[in-house]
């Protein structure tokens, strides 16, 4: 049975029954050992699942799970061209304290999120309660490839334009898919990173797309990306589109900046995409009555401040490497240290409350562990 989503996308799940065509035990890939070379995001998993949704056959079709594969597309067709595409990013985590026990972080925030992104990019939004069914029953499947803590793994839900043609136009026809591979932590390395302070290149503006996760958007910060690369740092920092004077975001991470009394974290203006970390920290430091703002943060105040050693420590945030101490900005050829390059307590102290809630080690207090089985 399909039918045509409107909006509210609740109870969708009782009309959809999910299709598995399953690879046969014997030949299925075995998962890599954490001593293995892993890749972030590079080795899938032995399936995927992949729901199409096709107005003139009543629109959503059946999910089904099927073993990962390539697609086949035509060079026309509407995503080459006019890059109608979106994702999520989101981690299934194997518990610390029982290993039979899988479960996600906050999966129906990033339901929400990618419903919003299909609306911004004009495309037809996935279900929420089904998004949220679907990966549940894709990684039940592929669950041996979950990593212990520190690992996890990584699920990255994605739509595509179905339409062929190159008249310009939005898609009629939509594939949502979802692939899964195993995750390590994504810098390797427990040091605190650099960033490039981009005065230029801007990654979204206020009525553009910045808070769709659509690819263009990470397409236009390749070249800055470089830029940062060439100059020895490993993320931009992103500036806002219209003075280049306030800070946004950290690569496709948010950001937070800890002073002595306080934490500043840019307010959601518009072009900030809404991490579901940051959402998280905050409400961590909320709990543990570490005063946090939600403002406007000046850059040129940050750099004052980590000179003077009124800034103590910043650092970027987000789903894939959860909290990434920044011990360097680079404004030009200059360089400007914070907590003299090291990893600072404040930033400690909320990475391990967060992973402490995602691996399973510490308790729930806010409900966010989805149990998967
Ligand atoms: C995904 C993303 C984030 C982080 O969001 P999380 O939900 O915390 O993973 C931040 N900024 C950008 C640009 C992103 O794409």
């Amino acid at each position: 049975m399909s039918l045509k989503s409107t909006n509210g996308n609740q109870n969708f799940i009782n009309h959809f029954k999910i299709i598995k065509n399953l690879l046969p035990r014997h030949k299925r890939k075995a998962p890599p050992s954490l001593n293995d070379h892993i890749p972030f995001g590079a080795i899938p998993t032995n399936h995927m699942l992949i729901c199409d949704y096709l107005p003139r056959k009543n629109g959503w079709q059946n999910p089904e799970i099927l073993p990962y594969k390539p697609f086949s597309f035509s060079p026309n067709s509407v995503v080459f061209h006019y890059g109608q595409t979106i994702f999520e990013g989101l981690k299934a985590y194997r518990s610390e304290c029982n290993e039979k026990e899988i479960f996600l972080f906050r999966p129906d925030k990033n339901a929400e999120r990618m419903a919003k992104s299909a609306q911004r990019m004009g495309m037809e939004p996935f279900p929420e309660d089904m998004f949220v069914h679907c990966i549940k029953e894709l990684v039940k499947i592929d669950k041996d490839w979950i990593l212990p803590s520190p690992g996890a793994l990584y699920i990255r839900p994605s739509m595509i334009a179905l339409d062929k043609g190159v008249s310009y136009r939005a898609s009629q026809d939509y594939r949502f898919f979802i692939i899964l591979s195993p995750s390590k932590n994504y810098f390797t390395s427990e040091t605190t990173i650099s960033v490039y302070i981009e005065r230029n290149l801007s990654r979204a503006a206020i009525g553009g797309a910045g808070e769709a996760k659509c690819g263009g958007n990470y397409a236009s910060s390749l070249l800055p990306m470089k830029i940062a690369k060439d100059k020895g740092a490993e993320q931009v920092l992103w500036l806002d589109a219209k003075e280049h004077k306030y800070v946004e975001e950290a690569g496709a991470m948010n950001v937070m900046f800890v002073y002595k009394d306080k934490i500043l974290t840019p307010a959601l203006s518009g072009s900030i995409l809404h991490g579901i970390t940051r959402s998280s920290v905050i409400q961590i430091a909320n709990k543990l009555n570490i005063p946090i703002e939600e403002t406007k943060v000046d850059i040129n105040q940050i750099i004052l401040d980590a000179k003077s050693g009124k800034l103590t420590e910043m650092f970027a945030c987000g789903t894939a490497a959860v909290i990434s101490p920044v011990g360097c900005l680079l404004d030009g050829d200059e360089k400007i240290e914070i907590n003299n390059g090291k990893i600072g307590d404040v930033s400690m102290l909320l990475k391990n409350e967060l992973v402490g809630i995602q691996s399973g080690k510490l308790p729930d207090p806010f409900g966010w562990r989805q149990l998967i089985s």
